[in-house]
């Protein structure tokens, strides 16, 4: 089978008009870096095929205190960003630099366990998704999208929202190597201390520890009221391993993982704790 048709919408309602026209049969393309490798390893036969680059959803826009990132927006774009979030430390430190000119937030929405590393951040700052169908359009917080992750036929995500950071964030990456490599572990965690030191609003959020990104609530838990102090450090980090449901690939095993994320999350903690 050969690709009949190629789409270059250039607006989000003209992508939205194919979308409905054409539904599953349609293939859509952030950057393509996971869509071409299943094309190339003869796992995907696009037969009508839509690149969102050249849509009107590449634009970084700040609105109310808010971060608007258009879904085709490239993941360097988001690394060269001035905000010095664990946003752009993210971005910075996904694939290489060739990749990241490619990639975009949207497509990494989709991205299966060990890859996702944008939304590891984008949960622990409570993004949300700004999605448009055919007449209409809505926002679902991140934390609900990754739980299922499918969309209507007729439905994108058009952009990513994210509140202004709270308090401090922290951001680290384990891989196999110092770049271009998928997540043995990703931690982020976003913090807000009182005057006392004492933790008053806390999200821990964990890549490549689960099928998806997910929050460790439970550790978040042992945080609140609570100091970062060495024991309170240990205990979340020891939670966070505990909840976690990490997967065995080529990359490590699953014990590995967890064992990882109990480091990593330790390390985050404490490196939030030391900047106080
Ligand atoms: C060498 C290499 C290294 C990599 N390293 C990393 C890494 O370190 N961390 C990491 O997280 N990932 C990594 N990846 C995976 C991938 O490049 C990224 O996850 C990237 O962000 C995917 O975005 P994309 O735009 O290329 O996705 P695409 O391939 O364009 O799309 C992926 C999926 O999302 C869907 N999609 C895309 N945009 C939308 C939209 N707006 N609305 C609805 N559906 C949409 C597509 O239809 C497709 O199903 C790597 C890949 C390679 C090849």
């Amino acid at each position: 089978m050969s690709t009949t048709a190629f789409f270059v919408p250039r607006t989000v309602e003209q992508a939205i008009d194919l979308k409905r026209e054409h539904g599953k049969n349609l293939v859509v393309l952030g950057g393509g870096t996971i869509v071409m490798g299943l094309v190339h390893d003869g796992l995907l036969f696009p037969k009508l095929a839509m690149s969102l680059a050249r849509a009107g959803m590449s634009d970084v826009r700040r609105r109310d205190g808010w971060l608007e990132i258009g879904a085709a927006t490239p993941i360097a774009r988001l690394a060269a960003l001035k905000g010095a979030t664990t946003l752009e430390r993210a971005a910075g430190m996904l694939g290489g630099p060739a990749l990241r000119t490619l990639a975009t937030a949207g497509g990494n929405l989709f991205a299966k366990a060990p890859y996702g590393d944008m939304c590891v951040p984008l949960l622990a700052m409570d993004a949300e998704l700004e999605i448009a169908g055919a007449g209409r359009r809505y926002t679902v917080p991140l934390e609900q999208f990754l739980s299922r992750r499918s969309l209507k036929n007729d439905e994108l995500v058009v952009s990513i929202h994210v509140p202004k950071a709270q308090g401090r964030g922290a951001y680290l990456k384990l891989g196999r190597r110092q770049a271009n490599t998928p997540s043995v572990v990703a931690v982020a965690v976003q913090a807000v201390l009182d005057t006392n030191g004492k933790c008053t609003d806390v999200r821990i959020a964990l890549g490549a520890a689960a099928p998806q990104a997910v929050r460790a609530k439970k550790a978040e838990a042992v945080l609140i009221g609570r100091r970062l102090e060495d024991a309170t450090i240990k205990a979340a980090a020891e939670s966070a391993q505990a909840e976690c449901n990490p997967a065995t690939d080529s990359l490590a095993s699953a014990w590995y993982r967890r064992e990882m994320v109990g480091v990593f999350v330790h390390r985050a903690l404490d490196e939030l704790g030391r900047s106080t």
